[in-house]
């Protein structure tokens, strides 16, 4: 019995028992928000810190800025690779299921307010000029960028210094992973609220209309986490994809349920090296790199959106149209957020680049966040593999 009892079996129970709470019992599961949110702010209070002393640790075991280079060049190969193809399955899947062409909807008069974007703020959106407004902001891949470099130039440093830099934050990371461990415990409570509200809010019914778009997305995600990653898990590291998901399913269930691959990051590491066999300087590395950067879910969304509303409008799109949009949704997959709807945000960039109107954003709106629990987890499930094969290809080299 008390095998049975995992936190992962609960939180798979708390998922479907917060689907049914929230269709049967809407009013109390709008009621209980405030129970998902505490938990959601605890996940949230590590990430900072953990990613601050994740990759500083890493990099320093890491050894050298030529090691550094030559894991990262193979992490960026990673990441850009399984995001093509990714968007590539979208592509095709949103072209056999044409979800968009028989359907009749007219959208309001009014776009959604939704952010400008400009290339220059995207670069300099990377850059911190302030690092304790990046810390205090929770400015992710600011926080990266300057720990890289704080990183390498502690290796530059004499070695008591180094010593001393090297220990402190070795202690803040294994003391975070404690607190992590803890908070981890509170998953199946956190997942049935947080479940259970969002069903109750949205209401299921809305997928009615949008049905056939919702299952083309969810069909062209589940190729890809179930066909594409474990073929390249298994091709490079001879795992079975199965026993690995089994293994660290516990981040991808909470990835479906917070819809934020940041807030699942404390438990990402924390699943991957004690269950998955991911060594530290790996997962501290590339899953909070992968966070933000890989999101095979978020590109895949974005091809299949574009092409829906292209679809919708009555926009017939030409091959190079689609090569544009292979590019865009893949570059706007790089830019958005680990939060939940930072996919809807630069959607605008996708739609620009071929001419298409925002207003067709409200008509998916409707059913974003479901969709964007599904495309979260294949995010984080995509960073989970590629943590595990460049362990191996680092295993291999030093
Ligand atoms: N919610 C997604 C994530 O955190 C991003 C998105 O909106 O697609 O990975």
């Amino acid at each position: 019995m008390k095998k049975f009892l995992t936190t992962e079996n609960l939180t798979i129970f708390a998922i479907l028992s917060g689907i049914g709470f929230g269709v049967f019992l809407p009013e109390l599961a709008l009621k209980q928000e405030i129970i998902g949110q505490v938990f959601l702010a605890l996940l949230k209070m590590l990430i900072v810190p953990l990613i601050f002393a994740s990759i500083f640790v890493a990099i320093v075991n890491l050894g050298s800025a030529e090691a550094l280079k030559n894991i990262g060049s193979k992490a960026f190969l990673y990441y850009f690779s399984t995001t093509a193809l990714a968007v590539f399955l979208g592509l095709i899947v949103v072209n056999i299921f044409n979800p968009g062409v028989s359907l009749n909807i007219i959208p309001p008069k009014t776009a959604p307010e939704v952010a400008t974007f400009s290339i220059e703020q995207f670069i300099l959106g990377f850059v911190p000029t302030n690092i304790i407004q990046s810390l205090a902001n929770g400015s992710i891949i600011q926080i990266i960028i300057f720990t890289i470099l704080l990183a390498i130039a502690t290796l530059h440093t004499q070695e008591n210094y180094r010593n001393n830099l090297i220990n402190f934050f070795s202690a803040l990371n294994e003391t975070m992973m404690v607190l992590a461990q803890w908070i981890i415990k509170l998953t199946p409570i956190g997942v049935f609220s947080l479940i259970s509200f969002v069903i109750a809010e949205k209401g299921i019914e809305n997928l009615t209309s949008l049905w056939l778009y919702f299952v083309t997305v969810v069909v062209a995600l589940l190729l890809h986490a179930m066909i594409t990653l474990p073929t390249l898990l298994y091709f490079f590291t001879k795992v079975s994809p199965i026993r690995y998901f089994s293994q660290v399913k516990e981040a991808v269930l909470l990835a479906f349920s917070t819809a934020s691959s940041s807030a699942t990051l404390p438990v990402s590491i924390e699943v991957s090296q004690k269950k998955g066999g991911v060594s530290k300087k790996s997962a501290g590395f590339i899953l909070p790199l992968g966070a933000t950067v890989n999101m095979d879910g978020t590109a895949l969304y974005e091809s299949i959106a574009v092409i829906f509303i292209a679809n919708l409008a009555g926009v017939d799109l030409t091959i190079s149209q689609q090569v544009l949009i292979f590019i865009t949704a893949t570059l706007a997959s790089i830019g958005a957020a680990g939060i939940p709807g930072a996919g809807i945000v630069m959607m605008v960039i996708v739609l620009d680049t071929v001419g298409l109107p925002h207003e067709y954003i409200s008509i998916i709106l409707v059913v974003d966040r479901i969709l964007d629990m599904f495309r979260t987890a294949i995010n984080v499930w995509g960073d989970l593999i590629g943590a595990k094969i460049l362990d191996k290809i680092i295993q291999k080299q030093f």
